[in-house]
């Protein structure tokens, strides 16, 4: 078991009761229950996907949250900003309410959010940001919505320029929620990008940057390939990046020349939607061996996907590690060791050695065994 929030690491056994961590230790009496086996395996607390597209049947992007949920290994995953005001309840009741995985909800800063796909320009217009209404969906909604979501390209802030990051500031200090910005101009190739440095003017600590190893414009790099000062001054300062691979944003060149400077994700995660499950993204084990191949030991991304990803969704004291007394949720992955080749989103290779497949998400009472999927 390798549950890093708890300091757990060895050959331990996990009980369950009606559905709740019941032990942790060594030889549990197993008493008349279920027994599996998972020895020579790893069990880790839930793995968290912290950014994914997952109203199934919008635009050509939302996949079933189960697909990359527990059908991946996965126990909680986060729709980021499929939903603005105007769909939010669409969003609870078919997507989270029906889910076997818990979804948690980046709510769109646009009313339109994801209806019209990433090209569009959805914060070109102020009408398009309802403070009021944002704000009532929020408070009727806190037990999902985790955060604010903003898409800082040229595209689609158009001639609003920064007003939507300035209102978007405003509004999570008023609402005490975290802001979720896209960086990298991936879609929106005839604007002018947006420079980081000026998005990361309106961030605070606990924000959380997207696309952080992107090589679109409005990246983490200059054209030097050095790190933006303004990035480095907001990482030390609280600002949190996360990987969201996608199948524009994980490039290894960009990744190995950030890491290299130091910057370390806080998160990892997949921004799994339909266009991108069968490569280059397949499920976020998938992705967290990808950082393995950049150089993390599995203990860092088993970090990042757990503790690290509970504390970037304000949820440390419910999820990320195996507690006694809570639900259980718990991953269980194997860790193969062979040759593999790792692609990126633009179709750049590195030579893997560790492979991490996923062999059951558990959820209560329920053990999930994943989705058939022909993986790399
Ligand atoms: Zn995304």
């Amino acid at each position: 078991m390798l549950d890093p929030a708890s300091g757990l690491d060895g050959q331990l056994d996990i009980r369950v009761r009606d559905g709740t961590v019941d032990a942790v230790g060594e030889d549990c009496a197993a008493d008349d229950a279920k027994v599996i086996d998972v020895s020579g395996l790893i069990v880790t607390p839930g793995l968290i996907d912290v950014h994914l597209h997952l109203m199934k049947g919008l635009g050509a992007f939302g996949v079933d949250p189960d697909i990359f949920g527990v059908g991946s290994g996965v126990t909680t995953v986060v729709d980021a900003g499929s939903a603005g005001h105007s769909l939010l309840n669409v969003f609870r009741n078919y997507v989270t309410d029906n889910a076997k995985t818990r979804v948690l909800n980046y709510i769109n800063l646009s009313t339109l959010g994801g209806v019209t796909g990433p090209g569009y320009s959805i914060l070109a217009d102020p009408r398009l940001i309802d403070e009021d209404k944002i704000a009532a969906v929020v408070e009727a909604n806190r037990d999902i919505i985790v955060g604010i979501k903003i898409m800082a390209t040229g595209g689609a802030l158009g001639a609003q320029g920064m007003k939507p990051l300035e209102r978007a500031r405003k509004l999570g200090d008023t609402l005490k929620l975290p802001l979720l910005v896209h960086i990298g101009e991936s879609w929106t190739k005839n604007t002018a990008p947006v420079h980081v440095g000026d998005v990361l003017k309106y961030l605070r600590p606990g924000d959380i940057v997207t696309h952080m190893f992107t090589v679109h414009p409005g990246g983490l790099l200059d054209g030097n390939g050095k790190l933006w000062p303004q990035v480095r001054h907001a990482k030390e300062s609280g600002v949190l990046m996360d990987v969201g691979h996608g199948l524009h944003n994980l490039n290894f060149d960009v990744a190995r020349k950030v890491l290299d400077q130091g910057l370390q994700p806080d998160g990892v995660s997949t921004d799994g939607h339909r266009g991108n499950r069968l490569g280059p993204v397949y499920d976020l084990p998938t992705t967290m061996a990808k950082l393995m191949a950049l150089g993390f030991s599995l203990k860092q991304v088993v970090e990042m996907a757990t503790a690290n990803a509970a504390r970037l969704l304000g949820r440390a004291n419910e999820l990320g590690a195996i507690r006694i007394g809570q639900p259980a949720e718990v991953s269980v992955l194997r860790l193969e060791e062979r040759d593999w080749e790792a692609v990126d989103s633009q179709k750049g290779t590195l030579r893997a050695r560790q492979a991490l497949v996923p062999v059951y998400a558990i959820k209560g009472q329920n053990v999930y065994e994943p989705v058939s999927l022909e993986r790399p």
